[in-house]
């Protein structure tokens, strides 16, 4: 099941339905707000204790529980059959306090106005009220789980990470147990001295003395008392023995002519003061290190870190978008005509409000037309023609057959801006059958061995694997294999390079991170809380996206355009990184454009039913030759110089000479003198070792390959010399054939 979101504009807008829809918004904001805020109070206890219980359990399961025990609170007489843990709560919560509150008299005030389910049927517009259907307040209470929910995550997370940091910080101060030492003995006594003469002070001005009620939780982070620390330091020398390298005896105040000069200089006491301290720490190494742990501690260790904060739903600052359900909210839609019928909050001429069908106009994204759906399926199979009535689980599982394949749409998120009001409908595509299904064998000798069929027969398994690149997306290739005795063999059916002009390249992405960050050092330092550069993050986050998801589609298309039952890729290893890409490549930005990219195609291909395997080996796939398995060389083309080499223009335009370079982009082999782009040759090693032709090749080491040029092995082919004769030929123009290769 793919779940998709294709947006559709709300054009034509008339005075009346614009404010109907910034209406309907807003209501179900304010009404998600309250309810938002009930649903925290439950928490809190302040429906008594059954209550808060009732909510911890409302929280930790579905959304759709959630309202039906708020709707089982809400009642006049709870109505439930049911037999749960919760609906003995919700009784004995029913029984002892009544009903929370009536959904049916009002569970939200929004202006003055009183939002209500209905009890009876109809009923006419009311100044003051508005009843509404139950699918709205069942999508209120709904939302508002979701909305505490997803907070709670994010709660959890950061005490996860306060638990590691608590470990961090125990296991520092064991490790420094003469600084905690210092931190717990000396240095309390400094902060009590402190203590005394603030008081002290406060009494000599006349103040009232009062009291600190407790330390600061930054205590330390800043000196911001200078001068009683320097007289305390120097009334107090022994501390340089904090970890018996020194004696307090060694202990260097400062010298007064040193002093004086100072003084004379910085004549205002914060600024000598701070001086001084660092003449004392240049000259009481000691003094230094303790300092420099004092700080890190602070830094590190001390620091208060504040909990994600709840942040209320509301109509402006912090939207949450109502979503119109199908046949509730909106009906009798009509994409290709780009009409359809919207349940919205109007307003009569006394000034009450009403829910009411709007007709309105949208102008939609062609994905979404049954007439583009259907004609794209029939050519490409893309887009899934629509089944009619609501989707349930109908389109959980996949289609019989690829031709069978449905859609269906359900919500429609209302998203208002200033400039645009639209719709984001979500439609649900069924998945294509499962091309391949995975058992176990015996004998297994690769994991190829374990693809069948559907039927459970082996078939000619068809795979394409990638090496995915920098400069271009990736080398692919097409292999199509056939088990015979235990053995695969492979055919290649077609290899090649990926890339568009339209993909942005890795090379770009990384010029405007060199850019953003040379403007931001240019800046000087980050203020905390402030964006900077915005425009050119965006700009560089949104080049990032496009690069991966037109990546992936192109990977995806590829695939289904020669129809192949699996994707290989090469697993995110610890491959070392060639002189190349380490040169001008950020390391993180490759492992990111891999990762983002292999995600989406797994994403992507499971609607086609194509399998996809990205935890091939990547340990040598790009030194080996593919096709006789013997190690080969990589290296790339030097262009000519014609001024290095006192020839004519004219001789130097065509070729240039083979440079040997661990990352060069083309491969040869020595042993069968076979040549091609090296990231080509990576990919078929991957999909060699998905059958397993490179069983042979396990446990080869670097200093044990055939062509070794170490004295003491036996020379079979030198393959370096030979190629570096062949090389010099080609320079001194011996060689010169139609091609250099
Ligand atoms: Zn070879």
């Amino acid at each position: 099941m793919a779940t998709k979101t294709y947006r559709a504009r709300i054009v034509q807008i008339s005075p009346r339905l614009g404010a109907a829809l910034e209406r309907t918004h807003y209501l179900f904001a304010e009404a998600l707000n309250q309810m938002v805020r009930r649903y925290i109070d439950m928490r809190k206890g302040k429906y008594g204790q059954e209550c808060k219980k009732l909510a911890d359990i409302m929280l930790t399961r579905s959304n759709t529980f959630a309202h039906g025990v708020m709707d089982q609170l809400t009642r006049e007489i709870s109505t439930s059959g049911l037999t749960d843990e919760w609906v003995d709560l919700a009784r004995a919560v029913h029984k002892s306090h009544g009903p929370l509150f009536l959904q049916h008299d009002g569970f939200a005030e929004v202006d003055g106005v009183m939002l209500h389910t209905k009890r009876h049927g109809k009923v006419s517009p009311m100044p003051g009220r508005l009843p509404v259907n139950a699918k709205f307040w069942h999508q209120v209470c709904d939302s508002a789980s979701a909305f505490l929910k997803s907070n709670n995550e994010l709660l959890e997370n950061w005490r996860q990470g306060r638990k590691e940091w608590l470990q961090e910080k125990a296991d520092w101060e064991s490790a420094n147990a003469d600084f905690m030492r210092f931190w717990n003995g000396s240095y309390q006594e400094f902060e009590e001295t402190c203590e005394i003469k603030r008081k002290e002070s406060q009494a000599l001005e006349g103040q009232k003395v009062v009291e600190k009620k407790r330390h600061r939780r930054d205590r330390g982070k800043r000196m911001s008392r200078w001068h009683l620390w320097y007289n305390w330091v120097i009334t107090h020398p022994e501390i340089i023995e904090w970890r018996n390298r020194a004696k307090a005896a060694e202990f260097r105040p400062v010298p007064p002519t040193v002093h004086k000069k100072i003084k004379n200089k910085y004549p205002r006491q914060d600024k000598h003061i701070t001086k001084f301290l660092d003449w004392l720490k240049e000259n009481n190494p000691e003094l230094k290190a303790l300092d420099s742990r004092r700080r890190f501690y602070v830094r590190n260790y001390l620091r208060f870190r504040r909990p994600p904060t709840l942040t209320l739903p509301s109509a402006n600052k912090h939207p949450y978008w109502f979503t119109f359900e199908l046949n509730q909210f909106y009906k009798n839609v009509d994409f290709d005509k780009g009409s359809i019928q919207l349940l919205l909050v109007d307003e009569t001429e006394e000034g009450s409000w009403f829910f009411r069908w709007f007709d309105a106009k949208i102008q939609c994204d062609p994905r979404l037309r049954p007439c583009v759906r259907a004609g794209v399926f029939a050519t490409k199979g893309r887009y899934p023609p629509y089944i009619g009535g609501k989707v349930g689980n109908k389109l959980n599982r996949p289609a019989e057959r690829p031709e069978n394949r449905k859609a269906g749409y359900a919500g429609a998120k209302l998203v208002l801006n200033k400039r645009r009001k639209e719709l984001f409908f979500t439609v649900i595509e069924q998945d294509c059958p499962r091309k391949v299904s995975w058992k176990k064998t015996k004998q297994r000798t690769c994991r190829g061995d374990n693809v069948f069929a559907k039927d459970g027969s082996q078939i000619p398994l068809k795979v394409m694997a990638i090496d995915l690149g920098i400069r271009h997306i990736g080398a692919y290739v097409i292999a199509e294999a056939c088990r015979n005795r235990g053995v695969w063999d492979i055919s290649w059916q077609h290899k090649g390079i990926t890339g568009r002009h339209a993909v942005p390249g890795l090379k770009e992405i990384r010029q405007h991170d060199r850019q953003l960050r040379k403007a931001r050092s240019q800046r000087g330092k980050p203020v905390q809380g402030e964006e900077s550069f915005i425009e050119l993050q965006d700009h560089r986050t949104n080049m990032a996206d496009d690069r991966f998801k037109k990546a992936a589609n192109t990977i995806v298309e590829l695939a289904r355009q020669y129809d192949v039952h699996l994707i290989l890729f090469e697993r995110l290893g610890n491959l070392s990184p060639t002189a190349f890409d380490e040169r001008w490549m950020n390391r993180q930005l490759r492992d990111m454009n891999r990762r983002q990219i292999v995600d989406t195609v797994k994403l992507q291909a499971r609607e086609f039913g194509i399998e996809c395997l990205e935890d091939i080996s990547p340990w040598m796939t790009s030194h080996i030759c593919s096709r006789c398995f013997k190690p080969g060389w990589r290296f790339s083309i030097k262009r000519k110089n014609p001024y290095g080499e006192r020839f004519t223009r004219k001789n130097c335009r065509d070729y240039g000479y083979p440079v040997w370079d661990t990352g060069g982009h083309l491969f040869r082999c020595p042993h069968c003198e076979y040549k091609c782009n090296a990231d080509i040759n990576a990919a078929c090693n991957v999909a060699a070792k998905f059958f397993g032709l490179w069983s042979g090749l396990d446990g080869l080491k670097r200093d044990q390959w055939v062509y070794t040029w170490q004295e003491n092995q036996p020379k079979t082919f030198d393959a370096k010399k030979t190629f570096l004769e062949w090389a010099l030929d080609v320079r001194n123009r011996k060689l010169m054939g139609d091609s250099p290769f």
